[in-house]
């Protein structure tokens, strides 16, 4: 008997979904279309979008068809039905979004981190979300989920850190902890899994069934997407493009590892180069941040363009090698990184031309975008969105 429940409860469950995303797709649409379009019955397309209704995800507007006869009442999603926090844990700081049911950013905030512990990282988070509501006046019913982008490797589906290269930290429950705070649910993804999700549904991704997002900055983070389905494998740890060795003999990366692809082009990677660069009396000076380095090479900086232009050309070599295994369509390149300039960027087109098989590099359409950190919060935030309108069967992998 249970099953027969869980059954029907999970049947409701994906018919709910799927007829939220009918709406969702196709604007404005009658009850009678809903039903023809899912393929549903029309008692339990009546049903379920009372249900939806009654909780004020979608609403009735007459149609104003004056041709003749009753106008048809259509269904339309009510945006401000519902809200979404999205939160993306950086280094130093966490960014919180508050977010409508289309993904629109409606309040940004963020706190920063005072110390790297996990149980310091939930309270912030909590305090994001708690401060967000505030900013935002809206009540904590209407507080659909909130969703947590995170750089390592992230079992989505137990909800699970399993390892941070930043924070040190190893099999961090961070979706139960954050619940008990948050009393909503919660859904956690590693951040360029996000931000790819994201794209795919309301960015560059939208449409294209075969394409890369590639992330750097404090990292190097792949996404990848094929025949429309997002591929993480066996524990979501897929994607780890960062910490493919480049050379064995290369510098120490956090992970552990020599020579990763992070240790040559990461954000610290290029200050670090700068700085020995400074010590060896070659640029005038000590640099602190990537912008100094992107005006000294502006500037005319034989030292900080070969800088540049290096690590421009491995990253660029490393794409090449995704797009000879992959044959992508798409790739977004984005991330902090894409300040790093045009010394950099000339490079890495210039690499990935040289460096891939000719027939896909004509097959590949490669585009750097550029980037704000509440990109990162508008990800996290669609993983929520996702859970409400993709049917349970089917988001282990798909974009729906
Ligand atoms: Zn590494």
């Amino acid at each position: 008997m249970a099953t027969t429940r869980a059954n029907r409860d999970l049947m409701r469950a994906i018919n709910r979904s799927i007829i939220l995303s009918t709406i969702k797709t196709q604007g404005l649409i009658a009850r009678a279309e809903v039903a023809r379009v899912t393929g549903l019955s029309p008692a339990s397309v009546t049903g379920i979008t009372a249900e939806l209704i009654e909780e004020g995800l979608i609403y009735e507007k007459a149609s104003g068809d004056s041709s003749g006869g009753r106008p048809p009442i259509l269904l339309a999603i009510n945006p401000l039905g519902g809200y979404v926090v999205g939160i993306k844990l950086m280094e130093d700081h966490a960014i919180g979004a508050l977010t409508d049911l289309s993904a629109t950013i409606l309040q940004r905030y963020q706190l920063p981190l005072h110390d790297r512990s996990a149980e310091h990282a939930i309270e912030i988070m909590a305090e994001l979300v708690e401060n967000l509501l505030i900013l935002g006046a809206v009540s904590r019913n209407k507080l659909i989920g909130v969703g947590v982008g995170l750089a390592g490797i992230v079992d989505s589906n137990e909800g699970v850190l399993r390892q941070s290269p930043y924070f040190g930290w190893r099999n961090f429950a961070v979706r139960d902890r954050l619940q008990q705070l948050v009393d909503s649910p919660v859904c956690v993804d590693n951040d360029v899994n996000t931000f790819t999700l994201a794209e795919r549904w309301y960015g560059t991704g939208q449409g294209v069934d075969n394409f890369l997002t590639i992330t750097i900055g404090r990292g190097v983070g792949l996404g990848v997407v094929t025949h429309g389905q997002f591929y993480r494998g066996v524990h979501g740890g897929a994607g780890e493009l960062g910490h493919t060795v480049v050379n064995p003999q290369g510098p120490l990366c956090d992970c552990g590892k020599h020579g990763c692809l992070e240790a040559f082009v990461s954000d610290p990677a290029l200050i670090s180069l700068a700085q020995q660069s400074y010590q060896a009396g070659e640029i005038s000076i000590n640099v602190q941040n990537i912008e100094q380095i992107v005006v000294l090479a502006d500037n005319g900086s034989l030292p900080a363009q070969r800088i540049m232009g290096n690590a421009g050309a491995i990253f660029g070599q490393s794409i090449a090698n995704m797009i000879n295994i992959f044959n992508p369509s798409r790739i977004l390149v984005s991330g902090e990184g894409v300040r790093n300039g045009k010394w950099f960027f000339n490079a890495m087109h210039e690499s990935i031309r040289v460096n891939t098989m000719p027939s896909l590099y004509a097959d590949v359409d490669i585009r750097v975008e550029p980037w704000g950190d509440d990109v990162w919060a508008r990800g996290a935030a669609s993983l929520v969105l996702r859970q409400l309108f993709e049917s349970p069967v089917g988001q282990e992998n798909s974009f729906g």
